[in-house]
């Protein structure tokens, strides 16, 4: 969310204003525990914004780390730049206790395809993640990227601040259980 998104969307709860939040307004959240998932080390991305040459629209410094892309001018901002604004919009005493939030904004997401490839590999019979081909892998993002934009706004708010992970899966286990029923075959493997 930039700056303009804020005073566009004066309706839009800061972090701070949710009582789940407030014993991690100076430290940080704990982190979304994800079993498939690996997030790319600093490094990998820092290598990967060498190649792309990007310089950040706020602090004009070339972009290590991309934080966010604005899609209608396409301009960038590097993750530091990004942050920044995330503590100052959001209500948040520091840096790191901001950067852990916001990363639960993304991980909380995921979780979402993690419930849903759980469920796929419980259905078949699968033996474990491994089991499932990239074809198949593809099609679930797709159907967790679905499920996430019928989603509403504030209640995806609501599950990044929520602090028990395992109220989180329920939550996205009764969603999967509700829209999604699985064909007899397995999807293009
Ligand atoms: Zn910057």
């Amino acid at each position: 969310m930039s700056a303009i998104d804020t005073l566009l969307n004066p309706k839009h709860r800061r972090a701070c204003t949710y009582k789940a939040v407030k014993p991690f307004l100076y430290k940080p959240m704990p982190a979304i525990q994800l079993k498939y998932f690996k997030a790319p080390s600093t490094e990998e991305r820092e290598a990967y914004a060498q190649e792309t040459d990007l310089i950040c629209s706020q602090c004009g410094n070339k972009v290590a780390v991309l934080g966010r892309t604005n899609t209608i001018t396409n301009e960038v901002d590097c993750d530091l730049c990004a942050i920044e604004d995330y503590k100052y919009f959001e209500g948040f005493k520091t840096i790191k206790a901001a950067e852990a939030h916001r990363r639960r904004m993304f991980d909380t997401g995921y979780l979402l395809t993690e419930v849903l490839i759980d469920d796929y590999i419980a259905y078949y019979e699968l033996l474990d993640h491994e089991d499932i081909s990239v074809d198949e892998q593809q099609i679930l993002t797709e159907i967790s990227t679905d499920l996430q934009n019928m989603t509403p706004r504030p209640k995806k708010i609501e599950l990044q601040n929520t602090l028990d992970q395992a109220k989180i899966e329920r939550h996205y286990k009764r969603l999967i259980g509700q829209y999604i029923e699985w064909p007899r075959k397995r999807l293009s493997a």
